[in-house]
């Protein structure tokens, strides 16, 4: 089957489905103008990845927060990040009634900005943060990003960008509210992930186990791709996911 055939067999998937789950990595947001983590021009090739460990960012604040500043904060303040067409086919679907959730993996803003509402942040999201002290949480926007490092205006306690660091847990609301959506849906579209980072690529299984046709975008196979994928299309999402919407005929 060619690409095109796949394109609309997906939209025939998708048309039918009344409860649809987009789980979404880094290369949904590649499109935005984001690199991946991990790779050819991944941070980690630059970085050591240490420098987002818990126990470092407590131990040695200054020199893991002024690397974290780099890294995520003047990257993002530099360029113009938006939302690219494959984020903005997951809000419009949402807004039709027919996607329940977006589960990502990524931590940069962009489904909400998009327009999700129901999006469960597995990471975390650095478009916040949070007092280690007092658990109050502030816009990146509110924060004064040059202060090393930055303190909370109410107690002076430490901040820490609102996404998880290595050694740090999964939020319990988004590992609660991502297993409920992926064991009540339909259809479940794996977007831009390589299926790496555990836990969170164990969520896909749990909606195959539940019944839910598996839809796979991704550039090259995962480790998805020739186990519980259903349908799996290459290219771009920022392409794929538009030329499906077209297709649609919700039913
Ligand atoms: P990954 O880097 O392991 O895999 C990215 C996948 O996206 C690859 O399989 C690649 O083939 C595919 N891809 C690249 N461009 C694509 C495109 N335009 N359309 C569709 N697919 C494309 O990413 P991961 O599996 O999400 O795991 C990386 C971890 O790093 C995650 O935990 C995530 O939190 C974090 N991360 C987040 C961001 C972000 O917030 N934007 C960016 C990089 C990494």
């Amino acid at each position: 089957m060619n690409n095109s055939d796949k394109i609309k067999q997906a939209a025939e998937i998708l048309s039918k489905a009344k409860r649809i789950v987009g789980f979404t990595g880094a290369g949904t947001s590649a499109e935005s103008g984001i690199p991946p983590f991990r790779g050819e021009g991944g941070i980690w090739n630059k970085y050591d990845p240490n420098s987002l460990d818990i126990d470092f960012y407590y131990s040695h604040t200054k020199d893991s927060w002024r690397i974290i500043r780099e890294v995520f904060y003047n990257f993002f303040s530099n360029k113009e990040i938006k939302p690219n067409p494959g984020h903005e086919v997951l809000a419009k679907w949402e807004k039709e009634g027919r996607l329940s959730a977006v589960i990502t993996q990524n931590i940069d803003d962009l489904h909400t900005v998009a327009g999700n509402k129901t999006v469960y942040e597995f990471h975390g999201n650095m478009a916040r943060f949070v007092c280690t002290h007092c658990g109050k949480k502030f816009t990146a926007k509110e924060i004064q990003l040059t202060e090393n490092p930055p303190r909370c205006e109410d107690c002076g306690g430490l901040l820490k960008p609102d996404f998880i660091f290595f050694g740090e847990g999964i939020p319990e609301n988004a590992y609660y509210g991502s297993i409920n959506a992926a064991e009540n849906c339909d259809a479940f579209i794996i977007i831009g992930t390589s299926g790496q980072v555990s836990p969170a690529n164990m969520i896909p299984g749990i909606a195959k186990r539940n019944g839910a046709k598996i839809i796979e975008i991704n550039m090259e196979p995962s480790t998805y791709t020739n186990y519980i994928t259903d349908l799996y299309l290459e290219g771009k999402s920022g392409e794929i996911l538009p030329a499906i919407d077209t297709l649609i005929k919700w039913c």
